[in-house]
């Protein structure tokens, strides 16, 4: 069976990035499990996997704007530190939940000085190419039930 809308696909992919770090496994555990076409993974990766069925190996470059988008400069803000009561130490690296016009976005704080706090709203791989190495491990019609929920149940998805 090829993977396409309305069929779940499980893979397993190493991915690295454009220095040959690996970032994000799935080896060594279960394959990942998405359901094509319902925007489950990055754009790039999924338009790559159609048409292809159980056993078939390949390497997918994505772009930037096909993985997690271009970097956008205005997710970088400063705030003044009382944004962030009932947090004794703040330093680079930590990641929060902050409020935003759009809802709840992650960011990470990037610099700390005495009165202001640096945070960077964009997902962490953003404005990079992704390289993935991927192992189609099976493709299955997905059941009603996971297209009316728009993913995957059991091993490798959603367990509900
Ligand atoms: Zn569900």
């Amino acid at each position: 069976m090829e993977a396409a809308n309305q069929r779940v696909v499980y893979i397993h992919y190493t991915l690295t990035n454009d220095g040959g770090e690996v970032l994000d496994s799935s080896r060594g555990g279960e394959p990942l499990a998405f359901l094509y076409g319902a925007g489950n993974i990055i754009p790039g990766l999924e338009k790559a996997l159609g048409g292809k069925t159980a056993g078939e190996q390949l390497q997918v470059r994505v772009e930037a704007g096909e993985a997690y988008g271009e970097r956008d400069e205005r997710m970088v803000q400063e705030v003044p530190r009382s944004a962030f009561q009932g947090v004794d130490q703040i330093e680079p690296g930590m990641a929060f939940n902050a409020q935003s016009n759009q809802g709840p976005v992650r960011v990470v704080v990037t610099a700390v000085s005495e009165a202001t706090v640096t945070v960077d709203g964009n997902h962490p791989l953003a404005g990079q190419a992704l390289n993935f190495d991927v192992e189609v491990t099976e493709v299955r019609a997905a059941t009603e039930e996971e297209m009316t929920h728009g993913h995957v149940h059991g091993p490798g998805g959603h367990q509900h």
